[in-house]
């Protein structure tokens, strides 16, 4: 959707998704009465079991809490809201989770003890890191297995040894008295599940050490040779919990040391799982807005032009096989098309993004990427200060900025092209930049973000994604009418369309030249790379596209 009056539009705030309270709890229920079913088999197992909830702020198709349920007499959720999360990024210092998606991960928490309490659980929330919490919450209840979901970057995989050498120490009471020695069959066992891709890892055609180097040659290998799971169905009843006097409150923003931020105009995502299945229905049976994904995708401007699902999916409270479940249902009962696949096109994308960063360990966030290309980047303070409030005088990088700061998210079309902008145009470190997305997106993830940014610096895998964004040609072809930039740098909004982009001496002076010049005076080689898009999607019969940008 564009907005049809942008100087109305200016004080607009659009929730996404765009129901009210009431329709998101009732679209919720609705949703999870599809999930849920009596024909289980008989719940055998015994004593307590923890559910260590992680980015996985879900009940629905959420492995790890239906295996503590599974396994145990008694679930006992626990969130940790762990201080790390709110230090300080790897090598710039940034705030490692900023205002808005802390103020996104308190919605999620809120819904997820909503949800939780629905089934007749409730959801423990400690302060503190999991491997000081866990153990002592498992000798207290006696729990013989810590359930979570697997990550795979190096700060969540160092928490996951940590917890697990933290657990081995526990000697469970009812052991107590036989041996005063842990062991594995006395102490508390963690037991980590895969459950963040649309593909399971299990079922792979290749080991993730030998994953293709080529995205393209992923998808066909996955696409012809793995099925995707269907998604996990729970009893209608997933308690009882063990008795707890104290629950513990969901955090305050300030309690995490971070501001009380609030959307002032763009979209604003309403946090959890209730939101994030609302969305889906929204955009799919709603709107109808699945039909055209594909030619709408590379918009810019408003709710609607893509599927917004990334901050449900990034904190887990949307699982990516559920998506695939309402594609399929809504190819069988509406209309199946290029855009119908299209959305499950972009999901194996963040599926090759997450294999990887097993394969590529800590190199995706090294200067020289995984390819270890050695570049002279520059750390300018003052052209990246520039960059990031949006005052580079290029009015398509300051208003794509400018939401990111605002709203915590930026269309991949815009993410695109500031990068592109950065590490080309102003030749900067381009870790400064994916450190800045760290600390601003509402979806941040570090594998979807690095891999891009690698990708977007020319140090990923694929030297093919190294491309250059044309500032001229991508405002020519993504806002014509200049109406997004006049949407988010309000002085704009006087002048007359064709000199939105480059009003001259009407708007800040460029900080730096583009490297290519205009469109006219750069290669046709760089020229091609930077405007595939149309070409490429027109090359793309049925399902067999490539990669386009
Ligand atoms: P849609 O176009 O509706 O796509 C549907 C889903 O497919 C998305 O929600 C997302 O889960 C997935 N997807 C789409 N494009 C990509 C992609 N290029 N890489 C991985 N997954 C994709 N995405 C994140 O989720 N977290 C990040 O931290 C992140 N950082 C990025 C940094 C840069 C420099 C760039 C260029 C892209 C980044 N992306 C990231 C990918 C992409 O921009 C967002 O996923 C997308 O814009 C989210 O909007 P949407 O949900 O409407 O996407």
């Amino acid at each position: 959707m564009q907005f049809s009056n942008p100087i109305r539009a200016e004080t607009t705030v659009h929730q996404v998704p765009g129901f009210s309270y009431e329709e998101i709890d009732r679209i919720a229920e609705q949703t999870f009465r599809r999930y849920t079913t009596e024909s289980l088999p008989k719940r055998k197992g015994k004593g307590v079991a923890i559910v260590w909830f992680r980015n996985d702020l879900r009940v629905l198709d959420n492995e790890a809490l239906f295996k503590a349920w599974v396994s145990s007499e008694a679930v006992l959720p626990v969130y940790c809201v762990d201080p790390r999360l709110f230090s300080t990024t790897r090598y710039f210092g940034f705030p490692k989770t900023g205002g808005l998606r802390a103020q996104f991960l308190i919605e999620c928490l809120a819904d997820l003890r909503k949800n939780l309490m629905k089934c007749g659980l409730d959801l423990l929330i400690q302060h503190g890191k999991p491997e000081e919490i866990l153990p002592s919450l498992a000798k207290a209840y006696g729990v013989h297995t810590v359930y979570a979901q697997k990550e795979t970057c190096s700060e969540e995989l160092n928490v996951e040894r940590l917890v697990s050498k933290s657990l081995q120490k526990v000697v469970l009471s009812s052991s107590e008295g036989q041996s005063a020695k842990p062991n594995s069959k006395n102490s508390t066992k963690l037991e980590l599940i895969w459950g963040s891709s649309m593909y399971h890892i299990d079922d792979l055609p290749f080991n993730c050490n030998s994953l293709p180097d080529v995205y393209t040659q992923f998808r066909k290998l996955v696409e012809s040779k793995s099925k995707i799971r269907s998604c996990i169905k729970i009893p209608t009843s997933l308690g009882p919990a063990p008795s707890i006097r104290d629950w513990g409150c969901i955090p305050e923003i300030t309690v995490l040391g971070l501001e009380k931020a609030k959307v002032s105009k763009g979209m604003a995502f309403v946090g959890g799982e209730s939101a994030a299945v609302s969305r889906v229905c929204e955009y799919f049976w709603s709107k109808n807005l699945l039909r055209t994904y594909k030619e709408t995708r590379n918009g810019m401007l408003g709710p609607d032009y893509s599927t917004k699902f990334s901050p449900w999916i990034a904190s887990g409270s949307l699982s990516p096989r559920f998506i695939y479940e309402e594609v399929k249902r809504f190819e069988r009962e509406r209309e199946s098309n290029d855009s119908t696949y299209w959305v499950l096109f972009e999901l194996i994308w963040r599926d090759y993004f997450r294999f990887l960063s097993i394969k590529q360990g800590n190199s995706i966030f090294h200067a020289g990427g995984p390819r270890k290309v050695e570049t002279n980047w520059s750390q300018n303070q003052t052209l990246f200060e520039a960059w990031r409030n949006g005052q580079t005088g290029y009015p398509l990088i300051d208003a794509n900025m400018k939401e990111l700061l605002t709203t915590g998210f930026m269309s991949n079309r815009g993410r695109q092209i500031v990068c592109s902008f950065l590490v080309r145009d102003m030749n900067i470190d381009w870790r400064m930049g994916a450190e800045w997305f760290e600390t601003c997106l509402l979806d941040y993830d570090p594998c979807s973000n690095y891999g891009n940014w690698t990708y977007g610096a020319g140090v990923g895998n694929d030297p093919r994604e190294d491309r250059y964004f044309s500032i001229p040609k991508q405002a020519q072809n993504y806002d014509p009418e200049g109406e997004f930039v006049a949407y988010w740098l309000t002085q704009l909004r006087a002048l007359p369309k064709e000199k939105r982009h480059f009003p001259g001496l009407l708007y800040i002076k460029p900080v730096v030249a583009l490297k290519f010049g205009n469109t006219k005076t750069r290669n046709s080689k760089t020229m091609a790379s930077g405007t595939r898009t149309t070409a490429d999607e027109n090359k793309c019969k049925g399902h067999k596209g490539n990669r386009t940008q």
